[in-house]
């Protein structure tokens, strides 16, 4: 060790680093097999139309129950998968899963589908096209129903492939929303530049609003950027009813968060669905 007769031969090694390492990859193989072990679901978390209340989408939200490690969070499976080459398998199940599910609950009430898309995906914009044609004809949904959630950082690196590819998904009618706006280099030209259709503002502007001066007024600003634009926008983590006061007042179109509903199941979300079609017969 370094300690060892004072001299440091080993003065590069950082345990920490070190366990951090054997921690990925162990989780990386385990991850190879867990779609295959049943180990992976979709929770859906409804996306709320601020002025009716009611539910016009959900958002497909990635869970991994493993075994071995108990429930390991989206924000660390995502990059560990990334990393392993794990995520086009992973993204495909994804895609087929959340475009199965949404074509069931259509037979409830009309209801889109949002997937959240890694930018390796989209470096692959052959296999990413052919995966989400693939979804769409085997479970039936028609592609106006289906939302790819992407965020900006992707839109930095590769311009023409990526670009071509976002023309191509907004021409068979997808829509594409910029996910948790705000939190990267935001260039606002990629709003003109790429067809999105939804912006939606990231949870950290929301959380301060109303009390928070700045992100008040920059969520003021963002909405009103959105509708000139003739985007949607989509306000991240409600969770207090002053939020949604706030929100209605800006017009901002739709909203999400634990105020209105955490991540639930499929059959949940179906149920969601059908008690709102209940409340309209009357
Ligand atoms: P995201 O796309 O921004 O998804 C929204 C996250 O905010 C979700 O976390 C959701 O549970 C959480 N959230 C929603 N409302 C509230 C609220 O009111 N308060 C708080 N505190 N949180 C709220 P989750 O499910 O842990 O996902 C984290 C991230 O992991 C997602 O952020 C997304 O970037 C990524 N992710 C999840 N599923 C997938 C997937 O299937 N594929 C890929 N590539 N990424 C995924
Ligand atoms: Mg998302
Ligand atoms: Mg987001
Ligand atoms: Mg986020």
């Amino acid at each position: 060790e370094a300690k060892d007769g004072g001299r440091a031969r080993y003065s590069f090694y950082v345990p920490g680093l070190d366990v951090q390492i054997r921690e990925r990859l162990s989780m990386a193989n385990l991850l190879r097999h867990a779609a295959e072990r049943g180990e992976l679901t979709l929770l859906y978390q409804p996306l709320i139309d601020l002025r009716s209340g009611r539910v016009v989408a959900a958002e497909a939200l990635l869970r991994w129950n493993s075994e071995e490690l108990g429930a390991v969070a989206p924000d660390l499976l995502v990059p560990v998968a990334e990393d392993a080459g794990l995520i086009p398998q992973i993204g495909g199940w994804v895609l087929e899963r959340a475009c199965a599910t949404a074509a069931r609950w259509q037979a409830i009430a009309p209801c889109r589908v949002a997937v959240n898309v890694s930018s390796l995906q989209l470096q692959a914009p052959e296999s990413f096209s052919e995966q989400v044609d693939l979804a769409l004809k085997r479970s039936g949904l028609s592609a106006g129903l289906l939302e790819l959630e992407i965020t900006e950082g992707v839109l930095l690196r590769d311009r023409p492939t990526i670009g071509a590819l976002l023309a191509d998904l907004d021409r068979r009618g997808i829509r594409l929303s910029l996910d948790d706006f705000g939190t990267g280099y935001s260039a606002l030209s990629y709003l003109r530049r790429f067809p999105f259709h939804v912006l939606k503002i990231d949870r950290s502007f929301i959380a301060g609003i109303p009390d928070n001066q700045e992100d008040a007024e920059l969520t003021r600003a963002i909405i009103a950027m959105a509708q000139a634009l003739d985007l949607s926008v989509l306000a991240e983590g409600v969770e207090r009813p002053e939020q949604r006061a706030f929100l209605l007042e800006q017009r901002c179109d739709l909203a999400q968060g634990y105020l209105f509903s955490r991540p639930i199941d499929a059959d949940a979300l179906g149920a969601m669905l059908a008690r709102q079609g209940e409340v309209t017969r009357g």
